[in-house]
């Protein structure tokens, strides 16, 4: 039985904070915090009335200052920060976890507002503090990253002696009937897919211009796909923790209208992230962007179809050749049934709230920064089958690479 607070009321917090209120044994205090307070009140009051919860409350905070944060972690003592707000929140709330001495969850890896930048450098950076301070920071926790990394953990511990190749799919066959909308946080999701692709190949990092390498991969219960090679950030700590890694590239399903639509953003300016001058003010294009499209937590009531993510590995076991996929398929109109939210927050935030119950359970335990796929998977993996994201594996299965 254990204090949570959780920070950040978008879609992904709405999901973990009513996976968190099914489970008051292990969540038995939950505080929902956010800059907006009135988000977190109606998210409190669905996830109360959905299940019976009764000790959740909400507050306002501005995770980016820090000792305004830190006064709030100490004024409702959780053992554990689920962060589900922004990345660009990430080392302002680590930095409060490190002064209260409570535990730090995310599922995003550090970005800086004025570079579309993202890497674990920033995160890996504070090891030493918190292993000094006895706690721990769990890095990546959502879906990819997170469900994917336990995912190749588990081939890692029972299905090879070395894993050479490894490609992570990540489709969304999903309709929601939008022209154009984002499944999270806009400025975030299009900062990462329009950047140039990259992968790893014998212990360099490749980069191509985005969106120029395409195959149509075969999704199980879904049919084959246009799949493009982007960058994602979970493989910068898989080729670290699995270094017999020859290969490791991420590939993500766009539809054509999808690509038009980010092409002409892109080409009248609207993606950039430096200030220009309007009417005497200073917009970022971005930032405009996102408020006039729309909100991806409210996307939930019309989506249709589903979401399929995992992993396919090729290596070796007892000296021949393996194969291996593991994955799952997530339907937006269940979850959406569920939480409220649409399949792409679902399956972010039910993986947050099995971390965090990792966590809380003493399954996963240690002190400094961790990525998960350094813990157990068993257990979570375990957890996913019970708490709405069952997967499946096939070994000797045809990769299609
Ligand atoms: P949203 O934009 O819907 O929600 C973000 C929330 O963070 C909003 O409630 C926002 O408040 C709040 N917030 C922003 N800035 C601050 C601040 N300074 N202090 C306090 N709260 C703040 O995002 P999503 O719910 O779609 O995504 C949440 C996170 O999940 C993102 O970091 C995203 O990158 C990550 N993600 C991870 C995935 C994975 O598989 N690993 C997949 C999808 C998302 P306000 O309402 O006032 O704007």
């Amino acid at each position: 039985m254990s204090k949570v607070m959780i920070i950040g009321a978008g879609g992904v917090g709405r999901v973990v904070a009513f996976k968190c209120a099914q489970h008051p044994e292990v969540f038995s205090e939950i505080l929902l915090a956010s800059r907006t307070k009135s988000k977190c009140d109606v998210i409190a009051a669905d996830a109360k009335a959905a299940t019976g919860h009764q000790h959740i409350t909400t507050a306002a905070v501005d995770a980016e200052n820090v000792p305004e944060l830190a006064a709030l972690i100490r004024s409702f003592g959780p053992k554990l920060v689920i962060h589900v707000a922004l990345p660009y929140q990430d080392l302002t709330i680590m930095e409060a976890c490190l002064e209260t001495g409570v535990h730090y969850l995310d599922t995003a890896n550090y970005e800086p507002k004025d570079e579309a930048k993202f890497e674990y450098s920033w995160q890996w950076a504070y090891q030493d503090r918190f292993k000094e301070k006895g706690i721990m920071a769990v890095l990546g926790c959502g879906f990819d990253p997170g469900a994917t990394s336990v995912f190749t953990a588990r081939a890692a511990k029972h299905f090879f002696d070395e894993m050479h190749y490894l490609d992570i799919v990540d489709c969304n066959a999903g309709d929601h009937g939008k022209a154009f909308a984002t499944n999270f946080n806009p400025e975030i999701n299009i900062r990462e897919i329009t950047q140039n692709g990259r992968y790893y190949e014998n212990g360099k990092w490749v980069e191509i211009p985005p969106h120029s390498e395409m195959k149509v991969l075969n999704y199980p219960d879904i049919g084959p796909k246009d799949s493009y090679l982007i960058y994602h950030e979970e493989l910068e700590s898989l080729v670290k923790n699995f270094p017999s890694l020859k290969r490791a590239r991420f590939w993500m399903t766009f539809g054509q209208e999808y690509l038009t639509h980010l092409r002409v953003i892109q080409n009248i300016g609207m993606a950039r992230i430096d200030p220009v001058k309007y009417k005497g003010v200073d917009i970022i294009p971005l930032e405009f962007l996102k408020a006039v499209l729309p909100d991806p937590g409210e996307l939930g009531e019309n989506y249709t179809g589903q979401t399929s993510i995992g992993c396919r590995i090729r290596g070796i076991k007892n000296g021949k050749e393996q194969t291996y996929y593991i994955w799952n398929n997530c339907s937006h109109q269940a979850a959406f049934d569920e939480t409220g939210a649409q399949g792409v927050s679902y399956t972010t935030g039910v993986p947050a709230m099995i971390g965090a119950m990792m966590v809380l359970t003493g399954e996963w335990s240690g002190t400094g920064v961790f990525n998960v796929e350094e813990f157990n998977p068993d257990p979570f993996l375990d957890k996913m089958n019970e708490y709405g994201l069952p997967w499946h594996e096939e070994v000797g299965v045809d990769l299609e690479f």
